[in-house]
């Protein structure tokens, strides 16, 4: 029996249609303001939407409500209040005030806040943010809020991204009115997430302490086959996954999370899913949503769904492809080259802001991305590299060079310039990219940033796309405020003109792959940040600092913060993890190899009981062999063990996190080498973890 989609969709949050029907025309009016510009919102509006809220929620089984807001943990965080409040009569009604819908005060003590908070004042706020919808999900009404200090640092993702796109919209409808745009009153990010995800056994998981203490595999040797036969990708889907799937994207439909592509990925049990884009702080919170009911839904099939960025070494890991745009409220993308030769203007404005932006903020945009987690994909030739470069495709590449060099553009043998009242040259969209080695590639409309993590939230790199956007605008307009219309043309040509000459180091079109890329990066003087310890520093650079003072995104004490927690959230995973894998070496790997051992000698022994005639050399072979290992094992292990102690005797956060990533890391790659090799000679019924093949291919 098919659902009907239309009728589930967006059952579960109270959006504009609910609010049409539930509110009172003028309160409707007053929040659909508060909602496009911005405004504040009166406490008699707040207490008619609450209640409006309240009914609907009610109606449709809720019992409790909470402020739904993300911290700086990365995940979400929620606490539930229950609508009810007793009577005289020792009845109980059902009540929601707008003052409980507008702000709450959860206790901030656990939350990180990388010192902010002084341990004294352990307050926080929570805010609501009408710009993303309410929803309801197992009895609770969730209000959509950002997180800040009882003196107002922002806490949490969300208020700096709220901040960051109110500074693109300000500086792009700024230069939209240079260029003739007066009717456009405000300009979105618009955000389109995929992503990538694991699908395993649940009880294989069960089974396995690096799967649950820290979401990869810390060991495992490789299986027969990997993905070297790319035929996961796009192949037909295992009827259990089909399952999953469905029931996934029915989920994601009530809540109005409009899910719409879903498919195989290149490593073998690895999926993807992505929704339509949506206005970027919209986008965000469905991603996050979308992460969590992923993982619900699996359980419901014993499944579990990883999404850490690499569970399994040896195979593709994920990531998440964020497709990132602007439009005008007027409906525009400004991405979009247009039709004409003053779209395509507006376009180039537009385009040169961006490669401007991603030269110019280019470290922060690798900073964005970093995690224990990602760097094993970022530079490893499964995910763009640690390189930040933009990719253009040819034929916007031969635009761009015709500007540069104020010679004509050809496509084929038609001459595509038209030199007009303009000295920009008119071309039509093109949308041959299929480069995936770029991390930031132009497709046709939008950019694809392509270098996050699968786990990770998607507000940061949004944030510093936005703010690095919006300071290449500021400083367009400053350059063009004092021109008269009729020398306006001619100045928006030198401009672009000039935004490429100087930043084309940024733009690479070859495969990301390859040495020599690491080499012309070097020459061409581009960051290349390998490691989340040696780009974490960068955020304290004096241009960064600057950049998010000036567009009011994160004050300086707020700027500190993260650069803390970030950092300290490094080393906790490395020491989470260093500490499973020894636990993994000495509870599991070590009796399973020593019982192993043990059967061989027992075989020897009981052969030679029979007949000295009997051979005992392939077992006598197998135990030198795995005995040798055995020894440099257990001595590897014992380095851990002493180079943890001294990890956890390190003060200095920045010393830490590079002992981690220099020492620690180093000595769970060889342990893993060695017990790897180990395994491979190792019966299935003596390990007491399901293996790569099983856990990869029995699905
Ligand atoms: P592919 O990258 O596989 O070619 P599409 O181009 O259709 O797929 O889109 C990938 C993602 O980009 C989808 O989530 C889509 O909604 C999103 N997207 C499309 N247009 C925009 C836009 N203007 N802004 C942000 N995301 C967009
Ligand atoms: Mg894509």
């Amino acid at each position: 029996m098919a659902t009907k989609i239309p009728e589930i969709y967006g059952s579960m949050v109270f959006n504009e249609k609910v609010m049409r029907d539930k509110l009172p025309k003028d309160i409707y009016k007053a929040l659909r303001k508060t909602i496009e510009k911005g405004t504040h919102l009166e406490l008699d509006v707040a207490n008619a939407v609450a209640i409006a809220m309240k009914e609907w929620a009610v109606e449709n089984g809720a019992t409790h409500y909470t402020h739904w807001f993300q911290p700086l943990t990365g995940f979400t965080a929620e606490k539930h209040d229950s609508f009810i409040s007793p009577t005289d009569d020792g009845q109980v009604i059902m009540e929601f005030s707008g003052k409980e819908l507008v702000k709450g005060e959860p206790d901030a003590s656990s939350f990180p806040s990388g010192g902010i908070r002084a341990t004294f004042e352990a307050r926080g706020y929570t805010a609501w943010d009408p710009s993303s919808p309410a929803f309801i999900k197992d009895g609770t009404l969730y209000i959509p809020t950002a997180f800040c200090s009882y003196t107002g640092e922002a806490l949490d993702k969300k208020t700096p991204l709220l901040r960051s796109m109110d500074a693109l919209s300000k500086e792009a409808v700024k230069v939209l009115k240079l260029i003739g745009k007066a009717d456009v009153e405000s300009v979105a990010t618009t955000v389109g997430p995929e992503q990538e995800y694991f699908l395993i056994d649940k009880e294989d998981y069960k089974k396995r302490r690096d799967l649950i203490f820290t979401g990869r595999t810390l060991l495992g040797a490789p299986s027969p086959k990997g993905q070297e036969m790319d035929d996961h990708y796009f192949g037909s889907l295992r009827p259990r996954v089909a399952a999953y799937m469905h029931d996934l994207d029915e989920e994601l439909w009530k809540l109005g999370i409009p899910a719409k592509t879903k498919h195989n990925e290149v490593a073998p049990a690895q999926h993807e899913l992505a929704p339509v884009f949506d206005t970027t702080n919209v986008a965000v919170d469905h991603n996050q949503l979308t992460m969590e009911i992923m993982k619900t839904v699996a359980q419901k099939h014993n499944f579990v769904c990883l999404l850490h960025e690499k569970p399994f070494a040896g195979i593709n890991g994920s990531g998440k492809h964020n497709n990132w745009s602007m439009s005008t409220n007027t409906g525009v993308n400004l991405l979009d080259p247009g039709k004409t030769p003053a779209e395509n203007t507006q376009f180039l404005v537009f385009l040169a802001a961006v490669i401007k932006a991603v030269d110019e903020y280019a470290d922060m945009l690798r900073l964005s991305v970093a995690s224990a987690g990602n760097d094993h994909r970022l530079g490893a030739n499964e995910a763009p590299p640690a390189i930040i470069s933009i990719f253009l495709g040819d034929e916007l590449t031969a635009v761009i060079d015709s500007i540069k060099t104020d010679k004509f553009f050809e496509k084929g043998d038609k001459v595509v310039m038209e030199m007009g009242a303009s000295v920009i040259p008119h071309f039509t969209r093109d949308t041959t990219d299929r480069n995936r080695t770029s991390p930031f590639a132009f497709t046709g409309n939008k950019f694809e940033f392509r270098s996050l993590g699968s786990s990770a939230s998607v507000a940061t790199p949004n944030i510093i796309l936005n703010t690095a956007v919006a300071e290449a605008l500021s400083s367009f307009y400053e350059t063009l405020k004092d021109v008269s219309e009729d020398k306006m043309d001619e100045a928006l040509h030198t401009l672009i003109k000039e935004t490429i000459i100087k930043h084309e180091r940024v733009i690479f079109n070859g495969n990301g792959y390859t040495d020599e890329w690491v080499k012309e990066a070097e020459k061409r003087g581009l960051y290349n940040l390998k490691s989340t310890p040696e780009v974490l520093p960068r955020l304290l650079d004096a241009k960064n600092i600057e950049l998010f003072t000036k567009h009011g995104i994160y004050t300086e004490t707020e700027i500190k913060s993260r650069y803390e927690v970030l950092l300290e959230n490094y080393s906790k995973v490395l020491h989470i993890e260093a500490c499973t894998l020894k636990e993994m070496v000495y509870h599991d790997f070590i009796p399973a190899v020593g019982k192993f051992m043990d059967s061989l000698t027992a075989s020897i022994l009981s052969k030679k009981k029979v007949s000295d005639k009997i051979s005992t050399a392939s077992e006598e072979a197998m135990l030198e062999k795995i005995s040798a290992k055995y020894e440099k094992l257990a001595e590897l292990t014992g380095k851990l063990e002493a180079d943890i102690a001294k990890a956890e005797a390190t003060e200095d956060e920045l010393g830490l996190a590079n002992f981690y990533h220099e020492v620690v890391f180093e000595d769970m790659g060889a342990i893993r080498e060695v017990a790897d090799y180990i395994e491979s000679y190792i019966p299935d019924e003596f390990l007491p973890y399901p293996t790569y093949s099983k856990m990869l291919f029995y699905v």
